[in-house]
């Protein structure tokens, strides 16, 4: 079954405003790539976002994703729940995440899985994290600098 076919899902509930989303619409939007737990640094001056390849110590390489997603906020101190966080918030996601395009009023991509019915386009276009990432408890985080890399921003 696809994510469109769940009861709480209304078709097309992608292209509706953010604000009028239901919860499990909400979550079905996320494509699960993982950037949103990667380390970031901003720039003081022009308040640009660098990523870098260090990923919150909840992620789990293996699965691509968050190893405990219900309690994440009860372990992480600085964890947000997007929709609760305020606007500012999305300029500190990445440019391909469907929650910053769709506050942009964007369309989705094409490789998004609910327009491709599956993650393999999302595969290809390289959005996923994957196993691109290190822990933050295996490196040392006061040297995030040296870890800013360019993700693809398909
Ligand atoms: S960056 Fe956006 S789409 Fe990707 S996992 Fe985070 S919330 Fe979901």
């Amino acid at each position: 079954m696809s994510a469109t076919q769940g009861s709480d899902l209304r078709p097309k509930f992608w292209d509706l405003p953010l604000a009028s989303l239901n919860e499990a619409e909400w979550e079905a939007l996320c494509d699960r790539c993982g950037r949103c737990c990667l380390h970031k640094l901003q720039d003081e001056e022009d308040n640009q976002v660098y990523f870098t390849d260090v990923v919150c110590r909840l992620f789990d390489v293996k699965s691509g994703g968050c190893s405990d997603y219900a309690n994440r906020r009860e372990q992480i101190e600085d964890c947000l729940s997007i929709r609760n966080a305020g606007v500012d918030v999305y300029a500190c996601l990445p440019l391909t995440c469907a929650y910053r395009l769709r506050h942009e009023n964007q369309p989705l991509p094409s490789w998004h899985p609910l327009l491709a019915g599956d993650t393999r386009l999302m595969q290809v276009a390289g959005i996923r994290i994957g196993k691109q990432v290190v822990s933050e408890d295996q490196v040392d985080v006061s040297d995030l600098e040296e870890r800013i890399i360019a993700w693809v921003e398909a």
